[in-house]
């Protein structure tokens, strides 16, 4: 059983890492942003909210991201899970480790998934996402002008944040908010930083390969 938290920048590929470790260890997968989405599709009273900073790139309030996450994880039981993009600033590492106290859990590691600012801007730019499963595929592996998607034939479309100018305030929100979480996590000991240029399959054996130096635990 594993309890991961997956961070990075926008554009790391990291929901995509963890979807993967998810699948191959049987994990719940609590994306916040995928959450969050969801709820704006739903037209929730916290999608209504959540959609006004999310169309600008900022972070949503705490209290909204705090709770659902608080939620999810009381509904774990045993099952093991990753977070994906929680906690994003120290108000969200506190309430994290808040809510773990009080169901008596521990995370396992902290994954950095990490590129350079150039690569996730080309990245993101040249992005789309299924409007229904909401896969997310490059413009470059699909044939030229395809607006259907190859797993399910929804339709295909760019984010809202994926707007170059909405790109450019998330990685500023991103870099002015992250650091302290990063530098709890290390003095935890639970950070593992992992490079996340190249192939999505290169990243994951990077790694999961490092998950079992950290953690010492067997992966299957
Ligand atoms: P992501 O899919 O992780 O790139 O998140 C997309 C957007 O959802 C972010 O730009 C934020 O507006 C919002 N969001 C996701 N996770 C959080 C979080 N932990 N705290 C606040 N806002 C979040």
């Amino acid at each position: 059983m594993w309890r991961l938290v997956v961070l990075g920048p926008p554009g790391s590929g990291k929901s995509t890492q963890a979807d993967q470790l998810c699948d191959q260890l049987g994990l719940a997968h609590l994306s916040t942003g995928e959450l969050l989405r969801d709820e704006v599709a739903r037209g929730t009273p916290v999608g209504l909210e959540a959609k006004e900073y999310m169309n600008k790139g900022l972070l949503v309030p705490a209290n909204l991201v705090n709770h659902m996450v608080w939620v999810k994880l009381a509904a774990m039981g045993d099952r093991g899970f990753i977070l994906d993009g929680y906690p994003r600033n120290i108000n969200q590492a506190d309430s994290l480790d808040a809510t773990l106290l009080d169901l008596a859990m521990r995370l396992d590691a902290v994954v950095l998934v990490d590129i350079p600012e150039e690569t996730a801007v080309e990245r993101l730019g040249a992005r789309l996402m299924c409007q229904d499963c909401r896969a997310i595929h490059r413009e470059s592996a699909l044939p030229a002008g395809a607006m259907t998607c190859p797993s399910c034939g929804g339709a295909l479309i760019k984010r809202d944040d994926d707007k170059p100018e909405v790109i450019r305030e998330r990685f500023r929100v991103y870099y002015s908010s992250i650091m302290p979480v990063l530098e709890r996590f290390r003095g935890q000991g639970l950070l593992l930083e992992v490079d996340g240029r190249g192939m999505p399959d290169e990243v994951y054996q990077r790694l999961t390969s490092a998950l079992v130096d950290k953690t010492g635990k067997v992966f299957a």
